[in-house]
């Protein structure tokens, strides 16, 4: 009889970081999620989160991030980062939207679990935008006091900032307002229709790929002025200046392994998120096409590759980009 082959064979020394997605349930219920439409019973056992959290280690990763749904609405939460921390990984990075970390003690006791840094989800510019968006009155005010919170607690602080239509012309002042408060490293993330409502309200957040350069030029000039570390996700580099070509973060290069409760696991750039179109124009003359995840099919349906020409070469420091830029 033939030995059942492995599932996760194929991913052996192809992992670097694991995600473990918590759970679905959260606190917030923001405009453009798809967990508010998922079952917030829907979560990792505790079992399963040390299961996972050993198998990411013999895959060979020594880097977790816990999301969600929200991660700190979990109870095994400090018990799965002390768990990381015992089984040697090096990195435990929670992304959240902060709510709980508004409280010192509960701050506190993560970082006694071994917690390393945090990623706070920023979705406005200021109080109403912010809020509005997630649907939760307080939670800019919440947000801040979780940032204070981080940086006294002594752990690194990122802030992962959804690009909607409204938040584009804000960029430069949220960057200012973010460095004050003690952020080190940004990644600004594109907000998708990808699992959310597919209504004219949500489509109308969604900013095209060829009016992303100049907003995101002034953002990452802001951010090297002020010190902090600046990359962008979903973004190909048709979308960036030619200065900002090695901001954009393609997600292979985390080589990252995600485990969705009740799914099968998937590396990052196996996930619709991250592209796979490639159209002719503006794809089929392009450098850089090997080293690009392509065009996401709602930028497509949408707006087409208006504003999109092809990357005539390859910028020279890919191989080695500053290492302020990277992801850690
Ligand atoms: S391969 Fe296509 S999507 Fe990627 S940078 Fe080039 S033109 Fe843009």
């Amino acid at each position: 009889m033939r030995k059942p082959t492995d599932p996760l064979a194929r991913l052996a020394g192809r992992v670097d970081w694991l995600e473990l997605v918590m759970g679905f349930a959260c606190n917030c219920r923001c405009r453009v999620c798809s967990s508010g439409f998922l079952d917030p019973q829907v979560r990792l056992s505790n079992e399963e989160l040390a299961t996972w959290l050993e198998r990411g280690r013999k895959l060979g990763a020594t880097k977790v991030w816990l999301g969600g749904g929200e991660p700190t609405l979990h109870e095994g939460l400090a018990r799965a980062i002390e768990r990381a921390r015992s089984l040697g990984y090096r990195q435990v990075r929670l992304q959240t939207n902060g709510l709980r970390l508004a409280y010192p003690d509960y701050v506190a006791a993560l970082r006694q679990a071994g917690l390393t840094e945090v990623a706070l989800s920023v979705k406005g510019w200021d109080a109403k935008s912010h809020d509005g968006m997630l649907r939760r009155e307080g939670a800019w005010e919440l947000v801040g006091r979780a940032a204070a919170n981080v940086r006294e607690a002594g752990l690194r602080l990122e802030a992962d900032v959804l690009l909607t239509t409204p938040l584009l012309p804000h960029l430069p002042g949220l960057v200012e307002d973010l460095a004050r408060r003690g952020v080190e490293r940004l990644t600004f993330w594109l907000v998708s229709l990808h699992g959310a409502p597919d209504d004219d309200a949500v489509t109308r957040l969604v900013p095209p790929l060829g009016g992303l350069r100049t907003p995101l030029r002034k953002a990452f000039a802001r951010a090297e002025a002020r010190g902090l570390a600046a990359t962008s996700l979903h973004t190909p580099p048709c979308s960036l200046a030619a200065e900002d070509h090695d901001r954009y973060l393609h997600s292979a290069k985390y080589r990252l392994l995600v485990v969705v409760p009740g799914n099968a696991p998937f590396l990052a750039q196996e996930s619709p998120m991250e592209g796979g179109e490639y159209p002719v124009e503006p794809c089929g003359k392009c450098a850089v096409r090997k080293d690009c995840l392509g065009l996401r099919t709602d930028q497509l349906r949408l707006f087409g590759a208006a504003g999109l020409e092809p990357i005539a070469r390859a910028p020279r420091n890919r191989a080695a980009p500053p290492r302020a830029r990277r992801r850690a």
